[in-house]
């Protein structure tokens, strides 16, 4: 582990000490206002509760939704308010949350002062304030003034430099990540710089263009490719085949065949789906029929992997070591052309059972495992679908490169 984390401080270092915690709490509610999956709020809770119990009086701060407008007046509205995260928090915990009704200021200021050793108190949404994402000094500046040290455990947000995520750093010491972001790192970093082989990378999802990067990062990482999703419809008509009326990005077409060549020059295992599940319209009572992919009829569409190609990625995947999947292999929200995904999903479950690390890496993949169940049978799950797919492409996210290295 590149920087320093929570373990690596002793309770002397955090007892009696207001410890800033930035915390990624942006979790779904339904029309009522109930918050419908509380996977973020738990996911915090060991360095949360590792912070209470060595005597930190910690100081929660999220965003919430996507708040819009110039200033604070312009932003601040209930549904954005951290109040039921607040409540279920409290619950989770067992012992009172405090929640303020803004994230800086004077009514904050005495609220923390009035924390005894263990509380716990919720920052209001830290997007009230434009200068949050603008990562202003002034801001970050102030955030800063209510604490003594930091801890980052917003796994999800790292990626943007922002004045909770990264401002903050240069006010505080030490800047430490959390158990949340430690494990992320371990496995998203691990399986990529220094995997157990052979690894493959599993990555659909709708468009070409969205995971260039991820794919050519990982031409020089992985041992086999396998490529899903409307994305394989532009590397098919770049080879000459009729797609019909599926997604292609024409401007992509050189680029597909480059990373083909790529792929060959790597000694890269690029493996495309064999057969597709075609609609007649994009729609979830669509007419549909499985065809091979030389025999994609005009005015059809490809929406889906099908029954061939998942033998096909079977056996791939069967002689693999560690796996990585980003991006469905269809389009999964309509029943009818899930079942490719669904069907990946399986069979990572079933590769982990024989001793295969399995990594899903945030977004719609995260969806698809929790919609067939498996999700608890996976080696790990990512908390952050942008922030692990940049750590895939190689790139530094801001937030853990401002904490302190180890
Ligand atoms: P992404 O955000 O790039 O990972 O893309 C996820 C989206 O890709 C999902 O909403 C899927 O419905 C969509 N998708 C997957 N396969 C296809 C396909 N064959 N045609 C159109 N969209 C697709």
């Amino acid at each position: 582990m590149p920087k320093k984390t929570l373990a690596n401080l002793s309770s002397s270092d955090i007892s009696g000490k207001r410890v800033l915690v930035r915390v990624d709490f942006n979790v779904p509610l339904d029309q009522k206002g109930n918050i419908t999956d509380d996977t973020r709020i738990r996911a915090a809770l060991p360095t949360i509760q590792d912070l209470t119990a060595k005597g930190g009086r910690v100081i929660l701060a999220s965003h919430f939704g996507r708040p819009k407008g110039d200033d604070f007046a312009a932003r601040v509205a209930d549904k954005f308010r951290l109040t039921p995260v607040a409540a279920r928090l409290s619950e989770l915990l067992g012992q009172p949350v405090v929640k303020p009704d803004d994230c800086i200021g004077a009514d904050v200021e005495a609220k923390v002062a009035a924390m005894a050793d263990g509380d716990v108190l919720l920052l209001e949404n830290v997007r009230f304030h434009p200068e949050e994402e603008k990562n202003a000094p002034e801001f970050a500046r102030q955030l800063a003034a209510i604490a003594d040290l930091y801890v980052n455990d917003a796994f999800g947000t790292a990626h943007r430099a922002h004045a909770s995520t990264e401002g903050v750093t240069r006010y505080l010491q030490p800047s430490v990540a959390g158990f949340l972001i430690e494990k992320e790192l371990q496995y998203l970093q691990n399986a990529i710089e220094n995997p157990q082989r052979p690894l493959a990378a599993i990555i659909g999802g709708s468009k070409v263009s969205s995971k260039i990067t991820v794919i050519e990062t990982l031409l020089d990482k992985v041992d086999k490719l396998l490529i899903g999703g409307g994305m394989i419809f532009t590397f098919y008509k770049a080879r000459g085949l009729s797609v019909g009326k599926s997604l292609v990005e024409d401007d992509y077409l050189s680029l597909a065949q480059k990373l083909e060549v790529k792929a060959k020059e790597k000694g890269v295992d690029l493996i495309l789906p064999t057969d597709v599940v075609v609609a007649d319209n994009f729609d979830k009572d669509a007419d549909a029929k499985t065809v091979d992919i030389r025999n994609i009829p005009d005015g059809w569409m490809g929406l889906d992997i099908g029954p061939d190609s998942v033998k096909t990625f079977q056996a791939a995947l069967s002689t693999c070591k560690s796996v990585i999947w980003n991006g469905p292999m269809g389009v999964f929200e309509f029943d009818k052309f899930a079942v490719g995904t669904e069907a990946i999903a399986h069979t990572l479950a079933d590769l982990t059972k024989t001793g295969t690390i399995t990594i899903i890496g945030g977004g719609d993949s995260v969806a698809a495992v929790e919609k067939v169940g498996v999700a608890d049978q996976m080696s790990h799950i990512s908390t952050g679908g942008g922030a692990s797919l940049e750590l895939l492409e190689g790139k530094v996210l801001p937030g853990i490169a401002a904490l302190n290295d180890a």
